[in-house]
């Protein structure tokens, strides 16, 4: 059974989480503070750590950069609205996914549940990636859309693989380039959007309305869930 370490100082929310949790098949664990919250890590070793960024004492965002120095256990992390750069550095800092506040328990299950799925390592080392129409076959570097063959650039083979591996995330342009390492030269985030252009012009039936490679506002890149 999946253990889940919640930390969150609000009581109430807390408790109806760990309610969603525990009814979906979840151990889970409860905490308020970040100096519990890195105890119960170090003591529990949880599979997955849902962490509130609005902490009394440490702050959530140190709490994990503190994880991140000692584990890979992956973070979702809760955030309240308007702190979109509280998430852009979460994200940056090895956060996997966040919800913003107030969200239904039943949305955070099911974004547990992919987590999960996707660090599990399952997906490791598949050749052929499915989502949707797109296909991107990784040790022939070829990719198709609806079924006809696309040509793509290794950058934006890379880029495509990059998000067809896990629909849904959202990736930050940081986490994006670092993707690309190793087959492009770019140095700076914006350079993202322009190789993010492209691709859709290669991909997209109409580029400026996308629905596979999706634009999120003030963050980055996702790709269509369904
Ligand atoms: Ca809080």
């Amino acid at each position: 059974m999946p253990r889940i370490l919640i930390v969150e100082d609000e009581m109430q929310i807390a408790r109806t989480l760990r309610d969603f949790l525990e009814v979906a098949g979840f151990e889970v664990t409860a905490v308020g503070d970040g100096t519990a919250a890195l105890a119960s890590v170090r003591g529990d070793r949880p599979d997955l750590i849902v962490l509130d960024l609005g902490l009394p004492g440490i702050d959530g965002l140190d709490v994990a950069r503190e994880l991140r120095h000692t584990s890979a256990t992956p973070i979702v992390m809760l955030t309240a609205r308007g702190e979109e750069s509280d998430r852009i550095v979460g994200l940056e800092i090895g956060a996997d996914d966040y919800l913003v506040k107030p969200f239904s328990p039943k949305e955070l299950v099911a974004r547990v549940r992919a987590v999960l799925r996707r660090t599990s390592g399952v997906a490791m080392g598949v050749e052929v990636l499915r989502a949707g129409d797109v296909e991107v076959d990784q040790s022939k570097m070829r990719a198709r859309v609806d079924g006809s063959a696309v040509e793509l650039t290794p950058t934006e083979f890379r880029l495509l693989a990059t998000l067809v591996r896990e629909p849904g995330r959202v990736f930050t342009r940081g986490q994006l380039l670092d993707a690309l390492h190793g087959v492009a030269i770019d140095t700076y985030e914006r350079a993202i959007d322009a190789h993010v252009k492209n691709l859709r012009r290669k991909i997209e039936p109409e580029p400026g309305h996308p629905r596979y490679v999706l634009t999120v506002h003030g963050v980055g890149y996702r790709f269509a869930d369904a």
